[in-house]
C-alpha cells in the first residue's frame, strides 16, 4: 500500500494590515476600513489552502503596518523560530503593505535557518471588487510549504512573484503590483500552484544575532534641491543613535551640508543611501565637495545597494547589539560583500 504524503504544517501569523481590513459592520462603509481580521478568519476565506498544507494561526498583532516596532518584530522572529523548532515546514506573515519592504529585511537578519518565511499582504481590502489578499495568502503557503524555497531567506510573495526581503520595495501606492524590487527583480514565481525559484541568493554574511534589550532610535531623513538640512543640528538631541541619509543619486548632498554631516559623523553612525530607489551609491567616481568620495572620507557609511529604509532597519538591529562606529561599518561592509559573492553550494 502506498503511504501518503505528509502535507506541510504552515503557520499563518496575521499583524493587520489591509488584507485583514473591514469597515465596523464588515463592508466599507462609515468610517472606512482599519484590520479588523484574525488569522483565522483570513485563513478561512481561502477554501483552497486546505489542499497545500495543514495550517496553524496566529493572530499576533491586528494593526495599520506603520505601528509595527522593529521590538514586534524581533518577538515575532523568536515566535518563528519556536514554531521551526517544533517541526513547521515554513512560516506565512500577512500584513500592511506600507512597511513590508522593512518588515521581511528584519525578519531576513533576525531568522538565520533553511525554512521558508514568506510575507504577504493586499492591496485591495476584502470589501473590494477583486480583493487580491485571498490569492495572496493562497500564493504564499503554496512557497512556505515548497522544498524549492528551502534557503531563500525572507521573501515576499505578492501578485504571484517573488521577491528577495533584501531587495523589494513598494512602488505604488494602490496597484496590486506594487511590490517591486527595482534593482534585481523577482526571483521567481508561482505559476499552477507551483513555487518556481530562477534565481538563487547569497546568504548574508552577517546576520544580526540577538537583540534582546531596547532597539535605539535611528534617523532617516532625505536630501532635497536648495537644503540645507537644519535638521540635523536636532539629530542628537532628539536621542537618535544613528542616522541614514537618503542622498541624491550615487551618493551626493549640496557642499553646504557636508560640514555638519562630517561632524555628526564623529559621533554618531552616520549611513550614505541613496533616494534613487535603485542601484547602490558610489564610492570612488565623484570627488565634488558633497560627492560620496568626500562623504565616505569624512566617516560616512555606505549603505551599498540597501534603500534608506532598508539601511535603517540594519543599524537599527545594529545598534542593538554594538554601539561602536567601527563595528557598524564592518556591518554594513560584510553585509554588501555576502551579497555580491558567488554562491559556492545550492542554500550555502
Ligand atoms: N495599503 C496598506 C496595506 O496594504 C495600508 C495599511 C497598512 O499598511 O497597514 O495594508
Amino acid at each position: 500500500m502506498n503511504e501518503r504524503p505528509r502535507t506541510p504544517r504552515v503557520t499563518v501569523f496575521s499583524l493587520g494590515g489591509t488584507i485583514a481590513a473591514t469597515g465596523a459592520g464588515g463592508d466599507a462603509q462609515g468610517d472606512g476600513v482599519s484590520p479588523r481580521l484574525g488569522a483565522d478568519e483570513i485563513v478561512d476565506a481561502v477554501p483552497q489552502l486546505g489542499g497545500v498544507a495543514e495550517l496553524e494561526t496566529v493572530a499576533f498583532r491586528q494593526i495599520p503596518s506603520g505601528d509595527i516596532t522593529l521590538a514586534d518584530l524581533v518577538e515575532l522572529a523568536d515566535e518563528i523560530s519556536r514554531r521551526f523548532d517544533d517541526g513547521v515546514a515554513g512560516v506565512v506573515v500577512t500584513q500592511g503593505t506600507d512597511t513590508i519592504e522593512e518588515t521581511s529585511f528584519a525578519l531576513d537578519l533576525l531568522l538565520h535557518g533553511e525554512r521558508p518565511v514568506v510575507v504577504t499582504g493586499a492591496m485591495r481590502n476584502p470589501t473590494m471588487a477583486g480583493a487580491d489578499g485571498p490569492a495572496n495568502l493562497l500564493a504564499a503557503v503554496q512557497v512556505a510549504s515548497s522544498a524549492e524555497a528551502s534557503g531563500l531567506g525572507a521573501v515576499v510573495v505578492f501578485d504571484d512573484e517573488i521577491h528577495a526581503a533584501r531587495f523589494v520595495r513598494k512602488t505604488h501606492s494602490s496597484s496590486t503590483g506594487a511590490l517591486r524590487s527595482p534593482s534585481a527583480g523577482p526571483i521567481g514565481w508561482v505559476s499552477e500552484g507551483r513555487c518556481r525559484v530562477v534565481l538563487r541568493l547569497a546568504r548574508l554574511a552577517s546576520p544580526v544575532v540577538g537583540p534582546t534589550g531596547v532597539i535605539p532610535s535611528v534617523a532617516l531623513l532625505t536630501v532635497s534641491v536648495g537644503d540645507d538640512m537644519a535638521l540635523l543640528a536636532q539629530v542628537e538631541a532628539s536621542g537618535y543613535a544613528g542616522l541614514v541619509v537618503e542622498a541624491f543619486g550615487a551618493g551626493h548632498v549640496p557642499a553646504r551640508v557636508v560640514p555638519r554631516l562630517a561632524d555628526l559623523a564623529t559621533r554618531i553612525p552616520v549611513i550614505l543611501a541613496t533616494r534613487t530607489g535603485a542601484g547602490e551609491v558610489l564610492q570612488g567616481t565623484y570627488g565634488f565637495p558633497g560627492s560620496e568620495r568626500d562623504l565616505i572620507s569624512r566617516g560616512l557609511i555606505p549603505a551599498g545597494f540597501l534603500d534608506g529604509p532598508k539601511a535603517r532597519v540594519l543599524l537599527s538591529l545594529v545598534l542593538s547589539v554594538e554601539s561602536d562606529i567601527d563595528a557598524v561599518r564592518s556591518a554594513f561592509a560584510n553585509f554588501n560583500a555576502s551579497v555580491g559573492a558567488p554562491i559556492t553550494s545550492h542554500g550555502s
